[in-house]
């Protein structure tokens, strides 16, 4: 099979297609052949050397789609030719077989294509886990959504709405937030401009915001504290190095900077999160958005698009039927 393989850490080009063996089935797993895989910011950051331990070749990806092939010892047989989606894979999602723990695979919804189902894992349980089990939004409250145009902050949009909040969101470009608004944001601002403080003060009628989800926090955890309302949470998703803030202004307004790492979601949490997922994608109440595709041997192109800016969506690689 086609797999994309990383020999030595480095830029895009070290992500090499390259022929290897479908993985062997093993007790417990289940091999999915590959249609769909998500490409995340994370994976770059690997890639690039950011765990230095990281074994060496290996096959990036968590999040993939496709069909269920095979099945190992003790997973049901009724599994095979069911169509999934994953949150994470045992040998890699860049490639055209993998194999997932059972644990890891779950029902596409239905209506989805597979690119779709690729676009789940990491943006919509991110989302979830932010909004409703880390800042434990209620219905009714403000929330910035601080880099809406990309995987997770639509994600983001689309289930605060679903979750009764007022919903401002950022894009770096006029496509983008003509994006976040079409998805469901009440205001777009542009996260480069300088009126960002005023206009949520005009948005919260000078209250300021109740929770912010920040995607470049080094960028901006300083000013986020200053616009939060008296105990306003700002939960940091994305960051890319080190930050100064004021520490009065949390102190001032009790606020709450709460870190969140989806890799710490425990089993019970990420079913409960599987489950809330399910009956809104199936219910039709959001979906999914697929900003570009690239085919399988262009996974190099698709980490240079995921890093540079005018997000619009999620980035697939589309691996066809
Ligand atoms: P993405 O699809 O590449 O989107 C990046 C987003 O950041 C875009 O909306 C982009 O907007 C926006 N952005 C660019 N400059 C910004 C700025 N100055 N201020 C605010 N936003 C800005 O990435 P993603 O998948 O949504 O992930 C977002 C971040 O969260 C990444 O850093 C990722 O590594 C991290 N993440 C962390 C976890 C975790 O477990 N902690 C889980 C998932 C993701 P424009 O392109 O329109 O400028």
């Amino acid at each position: 099979m086609t797999a994309i393989r990383v020999h030595e850490f480095g830029g895009p080009e070290v992500l090499q297609p390259e022929q290897i063996p479908v993985p062997d089935i093993k007790p417990g797993t289940l091999l999915v052949k590959i249609q769909a895989v998500g490409i995340n910011p994370v994976e770059t950051y690997l890639r690039s050397g950011s765990n230095p331990s990281l074994p060496r070749p290996y096959t990036p990806g968590s999040d993939a789609a496709g069909s269920v092939v095979a099945v190992g010892q003790g997973v049901g047989q009724e599994w095979v030719g069911r169509k999934i989606y994953t949150s994470g894979t045992l040998s890699g999602a860049y490639a055209e077989f993998a194999l997932a723990g059972l644990d890891q695979v779950h029902e596409l919804p239905a209506g989805f294509e597979m690119a779709m189902g690729a676009a789940v894992y990491v943006p919509y349980f991110t989302a979830y886990r932010a909004l409703f089990q880390r800042a434990r939004t209620k219905p009714g409250e403000a929330v910035l959504i601080h880099g809406g145009s990309g995987g997770v902050g639509i994600a983001a949009i689309q289930l605060a709405r679903w979750g009764g909040l007022r919903v401002v969101a950022t894009a770096g470009t006029e496509a983008g937030r003509a994006l976040v608004m079409k998805e469901g944001a009440d205001l777009a601002l542009d996260h480069h401009a300088g009126d960002i403080e005023e206009r949520l003060l005009e948005f919260t009628k000078g209250r300021g915001v109740d929770v912010i989800l920040e995607m470049l926090s080094n960028v901006n955890l300083g000013r986020d504290l200053k616009w939060l309302a008296p105990r306003g949470r700002v939960v940091v998703i994305g960051s890319r190095g080190t930050v100064e803030i004021n520490p009065r202004d949390a102190m001032m307004r009790e606020a709450d900077v709460l870190g969140l790492f989806l890799f710490n979601t425990t089993p019970a949490e990420r079913g409960k999160i599987a489950r809330g997922l399910l009956a809104g994608f199936e219910s039709g109440k959001f979906r999914p958005v697929i900003g570009k595709r690239f085919p399988l041997s262009a996974a190099a192109e698709a980490h240079a698009a995921i890093m540079s800016p005018g997000a619009l969506g999620k980035i697939v690689l589309d691996l066809g039927s």
